[in-house]
């Protein structure tokens, strides 16, 4: 069985920049329009000899109750049931948001092994920008660059790393 890795976090953080990254292919939307992926995309990666599914989600926004974005929430949700590990997305440009605790706080009641990736970190020293998302209690950060493909194989590799 191939695991499956499950990328989540809040819209525009650079999700679906990442699954291209994983994949290799232009299948998930990118813009700069918050949100737009709405739904569930599915995706097959492989390193070495390791194949792996990855899925992209649309944003996860636990405090909106009603609407569209509580719609993507739950989506996220499932998707994130399915989850061998779940690739826990920030912007290191932005730095830590409240809406990363609440994820957090949520992604922590589902018991699924997380991985914290902080993205966008092309050009910035890393041990400044990731030493702030510690307090997010998920461990040391996996600081990558999506965008210029920075660091994709050493997460790839971490991701996997409980997989033969
Ligand atoms: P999503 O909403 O989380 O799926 O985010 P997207 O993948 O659509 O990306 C949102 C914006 O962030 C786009 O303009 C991307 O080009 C940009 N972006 C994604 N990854 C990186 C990165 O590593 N560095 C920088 N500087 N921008 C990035
Ligand atoms: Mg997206």
């Amino acid at each position: 069985m191939k695991p499956t890795l499950v990328l989540v976090g809040r819209p525009n953080v650079g999700k679906s920049t990442l699954f291209n990254r994983l994949t290799r292919t232009r299948d998930a939307i990118v813009a700069d329009i918050p949100g737009l992926t709405r739904d569930r995309h599915y995706g097959h990666g492989k390193i070495g000899l390791k194949p792996y599914l990855v899925v992209d989600t649309g944003g996860f926004e636990p405090v909106v109750k009603s609407g569209i974005l509580h719609a993507m929430a739950r989506q996220t949700l499932q998707a994130v049931d399915e989850a061998d590990v779940v690739l826990f997305v920030v912007d290191g440009r932005k730095g830590l948001a409240p809406h990363d605790k609440i994820i957090a706080e949520q992604l922590r009641k589902t018991g699924r092994k997380i991985l914290l990736v902080v993205n966008k970190t092309e050009g910035m020293q890393t041990s400044i920008i990731t030493s702030e998302f510690h307090e997010l209690g998920l461990g040391d950060p996996c600081a990558v660059s999506a965008l210029h493909g920075d660091h994709i194989a050493d997460l790839i590799d971490l991701a996997l790393a409980d997989y033969p």
